[in-house]
């Protein structure tokens, strides 16, 4: 049984005070007992804050990024110790906007996935193919390739530790969603590749997900729920996305 889980991506948004009244009004709308599992990754300033504001309640937080490396001289880096410290559950690690801003490999990206198990904590992979590469059909291929890096240096009991998140370019913050058959189709690829451990590997779609099209995309059997980056900025979006997965 993989429980779906949502996962809320704020990015570089926000600041201290729309931080905690975010958090506040989903907090509100989301106690109780729940099916699905709920998380958020603000921004590094506001885990803090995250922390004092969700550590009673059942949602889940996590980091946007971390660094592969312990400790040392690397001016701006933030280690898994740290986020640790913080009560942090989750880090996502290969955000396209980092592939691309920060042009991180997919080497880097696996040492990140690799030093994130090892400190406890939970790898949100994320793998997505550009617009470019969808058209010259060559989706299948770069998941593979980017999924790989990961198995090859990690090992598939590793994988299975963490998460995976299929996140097309062209669909993130584009509100052109992948449909719902063309993501079951790359999830189902990706479970594949995963091998007997896929079967318990929570695979996340992200991409525009929006109250309107979330149950559509969780109804597939390959999908285990979203990375959402802009709806989750308004909680009665994020909530209906949440409701949507259980
Ligand atoms: C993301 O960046 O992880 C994402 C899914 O963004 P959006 O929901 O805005 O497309």
């Amino acid at each position: 049984m993989r429980r779906p889980i949502v996962i809320a991506n704020w990015k570089m948004n926000g600041d201290m005070r729309f931080t905690r009244r975010l958090l506040q009004d989903i907090c509100k709308s989301w106690n109780g007992v729940h099916e699905a599992e709920v998380a958020v990754c603000p921004p590094f300033p506001y885990l803090a804050a995250t922390q004092m504001l969700l550590e009673q309640t059942n949602i889940y937080w996590g980091a946007q990024n971390m660094s592969d490396r312990d400790n040392g001289a690397f001016t701006g880096e933030i280690s898994a110790e740290m986020l640790n410290e913080l009560g942090c559950k989750y880090v996502l690690v290969g955000h396209s906007e980092r592939r691309e801003f920060q042009r991180e490999s997919s080497e880097l990206v696996a040492k990140k996935f690799k030093k994130a198990v090892e400190s406890q904590l939970v790898p949100v992979l994320c793998v997505g193919e550009s617009l470019e590469q969808r058209e010259n059909e060559q989706t299948y291929d770069v998941i593979a390739r980017q999924l790989l890096k990961v198995v090859d240096h990690c090992g598939l009991d590793m994988v299975a530790k963490g998460i995976v998140a299929y996140e097309p370019i062209w669909a993130i913050g584009t509100g052109k969603s992948a449909t719902p058959q063309m993501a079951q189709d790359v999830h189902s690829y990706i479970r594949e590749i995963l091998g007997p451990e896929g079967d318990q590997i929570r695979i996340l779609y992200g991409g525009s997900v929006k109250p309107d099209n979330a149950e559509a995309l969780f109804s597939q059997k390959d999908i285990d729920g979203a990375l959402v980056g802009g709806a989750s900025l308004k909680a009665e979006d994020f909530v209906e996305i949440c409701r949507a997965a259980e």
